[in-house]
């Protein structure tokens, strides 16, 4: 049986961060990962312009609030978004302008429209600008031949929308890991089965998708294969030719039918552990194949989502070139205790919640059980106790993993 954190280096060992590099459209950019360090091919803004809907002015025609109350300016041009002013604007003279507006030459601040007061074609300013107010200044938000975007990030809606405004159509990034994934079991049937005594629906491969898919590599549902060895073997060796990383839940504990657990010398498989000193999670195959990576999970709904968690995605990430292969991680005080003596780290299924005064506190959801699916469906962390930790008291701190996608509760 591995140690759990020695199991966890035995399979980043064993990962090849992929190099492959295509093009996707920016629809379907949003998740991947940079191929290429992306400089900026012009200045954006393109020029100065204006960040308020108001009136550009010369900051010299008004020095002090007298001015602003004698000296109403003579309005000269309205300026939409895509227009350029016809002439400079001279002394005494103002321009109305529009949000994004190009800041017309001789004007160097903008006052916006609520401090202003118009009369036919004079306009009062409030107070006196300050030069440069309200000027969005020309490479502002990414200067020409500035890198924007470093190779190696994971797009999100913000930098999607970076690349679509440094004039890209199509993103380079690095090829996304395929996962197959398989269920076993000839209890499994699909989720509109109807449910009669010992059959178990498919849940496995839907959440397993679901966090393939969060992890940013693409899940291909392999369906159900029953326990026979034939077509055990036959659905394993279609996974491994097919995909990067084949991932098989069930068939791998001590039960006489398990025979993923049996099969995966005979699909060429080389064996790195079959067990890890975990809870939820112990029966784990791992295996590889050349570069291609497979994960025997547990049946049970809560053990293959645990283990997935604890030990593919980081193998995805690092496949993907992501620095963070992990969890954020913080320490909070535990609401109840909790005890075990079989020397396992136990991944618990926990809610973090805003605690008195600004703290945040965590408390299990409930009965742990690994058939419990709810209880991961009701979590939005795990609390990691260690092998050697024997019992928690209520109020001690305990070393906590957020969920992706989980906001840090406020
Ligand atoms: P096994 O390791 O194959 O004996 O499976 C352990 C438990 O997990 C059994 O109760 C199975 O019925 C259950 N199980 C296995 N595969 C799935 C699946 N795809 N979806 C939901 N439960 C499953
Ligand atoms: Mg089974």
């Amino acid at each position: 049986m591995r140690p759990f954190q020695e199991a966890l280096e035995i399979v980043l060992g064993q990962v090849r961060p992929l190099q492959k590099v295509e093009s996707v459209p920016l629809t379907a950019a949003y998740g991947r990962v940079l191929a290429m360090d992306i400089a900026a091919r012009e200045d954006i803004p393109v020029a100065d312009n204006s960040a308020m809907d108001g009136y550009a002015v010369r900051t010299a025609d008004l020095p002090d609030e007298a001015s602003c109350r004698e000296r109403p300016l003579r309005v000269v041009e309205v300026l939409a978004a895509d227009h350029l002013a016809s002439s400079a604007l001279k002394s005494g003279e103002a321009m109305k302008i529009m949000t994004g507006a190009p800041i017309p030459p001789g004007a160097d601040a903008v006052v916006m429209v609520e401090h202003t007061r118009l009369e036919g074609e004079r306009v009062w300013i409030g107070k006196p600008p300050r030069e440069g107010n309200h000027i969005r200044v020309a490479g502002g938000d990414m200067r020409k031949g500035e890198i924007a975007l470093v190779k190696g990030t994971r797009l999100t809606p913000a930098t999607v929308g970076m690349m679509a405004a440094l004039g890209y159509a199509d993103v380079p990034v690095l090829r996304a890991p395929q996962v197959g994934i398989l269920a076993t079991g000839d209890e499994i049937v699909e989720p509109t089965a109807p449910l009669t005594p010992g059959r178990v629906r498919n849940s496995n491969s839907y959440s397993l998708a679901g966090l393939v898919s969060q992890a940013g590599a693409v899940p291909h549902l392999m369906g159900i294969a029953p326990d026979s060895e034939e077509s055990l073997k036959t659905s394993l060796q279609a996974g491994l030719a097919e995909h990067d990383v084949l991932i098989t839940s069930g068939g791998v504990s001590m039960g006489d039918f398990d025979y993923v657990k049996r099969l995966v010398d005979e699909v060429g498989l080389k064996v790195h552990f079959r067990t890890i000193n975990m809870k939820p999670g112990k029966p784990v195959v791992f295996g590889t194949r050349g570069e291609k990576l497979f994960f025997g999970l547990p049946g049970n709904p809560v053990s293959s989502m645990v283990v997935f968690l604890q030990l593919v995605r980081p193998a995805l990430m690092k496949a993907m070139q992501q620095p963070d292969l992990g969890f954020r991680t913080l320490q909070a005080p535990i609401a109840e205790p909790f005890s075990k003596t079989d020397g396992k780290r136990h991944f618990l299924r926990g809610v973090l919640h805003p605690g008195p005064e600004g703290t945040l506190q965590v408390r299990l959801t409930g009965d742990q059980g690994s058939g419990l699916l709810h209880s991961m469906g009701r979590a939005n962390c795990f609390v990691v106790i260690a092998e050697d930790t024997q019992r928690i008291e209520a109020g001690d701190a305990v070393t906590v993993q957020l969920f992706e996608g989980e906001p840090l509760p406020a």
